[in-house]
This record gives C-alpha cells, structure tokens and sequence, in this order.
C-alpha cells in the first residue's frame, strides 16, 4: 500500500446493471421504460436554445419543483428534488441518518442502500424477508436510526400494504422513515396520502420508470416543509446546481402530459399481467409483481444458466449472485413484441433441455 493510501476513504461501490448497446438486442435488465417519454420531452429538448447553457441552471430548480408540487396537490416547500432518485435518496440518508443507532431496511432489496450507509458510515441491520420474500412489519417496530422501505421492494416486485406502512410510520416517530416509491406508479399505492398525519415521513419518486427518464436522471422527494428544508442545506453544502436546465425543461413536460404518463403505465401493467402467464406456463414462479419487472425462478433450470443463454441470445435480464435469490432473475417489461421474443427463447430452450 502506498503512503497516501491510507487516507483514502475506501468503498464497496453500487454494481449498475450491464448497459450494452448491440444493434437487436432486448435489454429488460434495469427496469427501463420500452417506450419514448412524452412528444413534449422531444419538442422542448429541440427548442432548448445553446446560448441558454452559459447560464447556471436555477439553483432552486423552481420550475419542477412548481409543476411536481401542483400534479401532487402539496406547497412548493414540500418538494425536493434531485439527479435521480440515487441522487435524491443519497442526500436523504446523509441528511436524517446521523444517530449511533442503525437503521433498518430489509435483507433484500435494493443493493444501493448498504453502499450509501458505508460511505456515509451509518450503521445499518437489515430484517430478513419472510421465506415468501415479504417484509415483516414486527421486524420494524424497534428502537432505531432510521428505517427505509421500497415500496413495492426491488428485485421481489412485491408490494406491502398501506395500513402495514403506517403502523412502521406511526411507531417510528423519532426517527425518519423513507418509502422509496421507485416502482409504485405500476399499479400500487402510494404512501403520500400520509404525509398530512406523519411528520417525520418522507417518499421518494423517480422519473426513470413510469415516466420514461432514466437517461435524465430526475428524482424527487415529498415530505413536510422542515424535512424539505433540512435537505436543501445538505444539498447547497454539497452542490447546488444539481439539476441541468435540460433535465428542468423535460422533467415539467413529462409532469405536464398525464394522459401519454397513463397510457404508457396501462400498456406496461397489461404486458406485465400476461407475462406472468405466460410464464406460469413454462414452469417458472414468482412473487405477485406489483412493478415493472417480474422476479422469477424456473422449477428446473438454475437462473444462472437461464441468464447466460438469454445473454447469448442478446436477451439481457438482471441475475444476482447473492445468497437467497441466485436462483432468481429479475426480468424488466418491455414491450409487447419483446417479452413475446423472450418467452418464445425460453420455451424453446426450456424444451430442448428435457
Ligand atoms: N430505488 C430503487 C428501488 C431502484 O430500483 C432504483 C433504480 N435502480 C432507484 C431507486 C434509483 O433510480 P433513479 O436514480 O434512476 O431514480
């Protein structure tokens, strides 16, 4: 080791799913959206004048955080936002996790959490899942830091109730609880309604989804107007201009068009429920998916092998080798032609394997 290295503050870094770029390939790795964000993303993106760019975007990001506050019915001081909900969520641990005590999120689930709390060096335990891979509600009701619920959780899908979430909330109300609603435009429930009653939640929402945007990276958090304000002094001590005038002027065009925004989730929703058929009949099982992926384990063929012959076939799905779920694949929603090319791979490899 040299000298200097000894100073160096040493991570474990977030693994990002493979991003090839093959000319026909289907990628249902990272949960992207098949489909293009709103026409009015395009026509503002063209009309973006250059000369613009010499300018600092605002600091404030005034023109999203208005549109967000309006689609969502809350005040301007209600919203935070950020470079993706990674962005929006790093800032949210560095901000309310500050205690000695750990804070909880469950075995599995999203992988970026553990990195956040070691290069913040928060400590941290995580609950097991349920052998059905669900979250125990009993498993949160403890003296803690700070809790952190995905709602519906990744990789599972599976989404928890609202009642369940508002007992960890309400018995939590010394310490911050954060619901990460990356997937909850797909059919679930969000915990937003309960912002009025509970001070000390806050809910995270992306734009990479539901809304066609990871290329963006937008992400945002509502939570009442102190915590909003407790994180917009971490983020001016950080970095204030976080939001490209770009990722403003899409971000309100996406907010703007509602009937493109449901249009979109309804054919995503109706693909994933014939999926989970369709995949019921070659002999894999899953949790009942409340997102835009399904995550699925064959009754005779190990996930492993599943994700190479899909890979050889420029299929990509996401394979985790990780005790409890590497037998698993988490396989996003593309459109209706790729996920019919998919289960038509499968069926013959699945058949050529007996
Ligand atoms: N939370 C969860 C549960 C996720 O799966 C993801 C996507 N990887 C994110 C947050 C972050 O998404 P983004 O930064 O693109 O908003």
């Amino acid at each position: 080791m040299k000298p200097w290295e000894k100073n160096v503050r040493k991570v474990v870094p977030y693994t990002p799913g493979e991003q090839p770029d093959r000319p026909n390939m289907i990628k249902l790795n990272t949960n992207e959206n098949p489909y293009p964000p709103s026409p009015g993303v395009a026509r503002v993106l063209k009309e973006l004048d250059p000369d613009s760019l010499r300018r600092y975007p605002d600091p404030g990001a005034e023109v999203l955080v208005h549109a967000l506050a309006e689609y969502l019915g809350v005040s301007k001081q209600q919203v935070f936002v950020g470079v993706g909900s990674d962005d929006v969520l790093a800032m949210s641990f560095l901000t309310f996790f500050n205690s000695e005590k750990p804070i909880l999120f469950p075995n599995i689930t999203y992988s970026f959490y553990d990195v956040w709390a070691g290069l913040f060096q928060i400590p941290f335990e995580c609950p097991a899942l349920d052998k059905e891979f669900r979250i125990c509600t009993e498993d949160y009701f403890r003296d803690c830091g700070g809790i952190v619920i995905p709602n519906p959780n990744a990789p599972t899908g599976l989404e928890k109730s609202l009642e369940e979430l508002e007992e960890i909330i309400r018995k939590n109300s010394e310490v911050i609880v954060i619901i990460d609603e990356a997937y909850i435009d797909f059919g679930g429930t969000s915990a937003l309604s309960l912002l009025p009653k509970y001070e000390n939640l806050l809910v995270v929402q992306t734009f990479s989804k539901s809304r066609s945007l990871a290329g963006m990276r937008i992400g945002y958090a509502i939570g009442n107007e102190k915590l909003i304000q407790y994180l917009n002094d971490v983020k001016y001590s950080f970095n204030s201009y976080t939001m490209s005038a770009a990722a403003l002027a899409a971000g309100v065009e996406a907010v703007r068009d509602d009937t493109y925004f449901r249009e979109t989730l309804q054919k995503i929703i109706n693909t994933r429920e014939r999926t989970k058929k369709e995949l019921h009949r070659l002999g894999f099982s899953f949790p009942d998916s409340r997102s835009n992926f399904i995550f699925a384990t064959h009754r005779d063929c190990p996930a492993e092998e599943l994700y190479e012959a899909l890979k050889q076939a420029d299929i990509y799905v996401r394979y985790f080798r990780k005790p409890g779920i590497d037998n698993y694949l988490r396989i996003s929603i593309g459109t209706e032609e790729q996920m019919d090319e998919l289960i038509r791979f499968m069926e013959h490899y699945l058949g050529e394997r007996l």
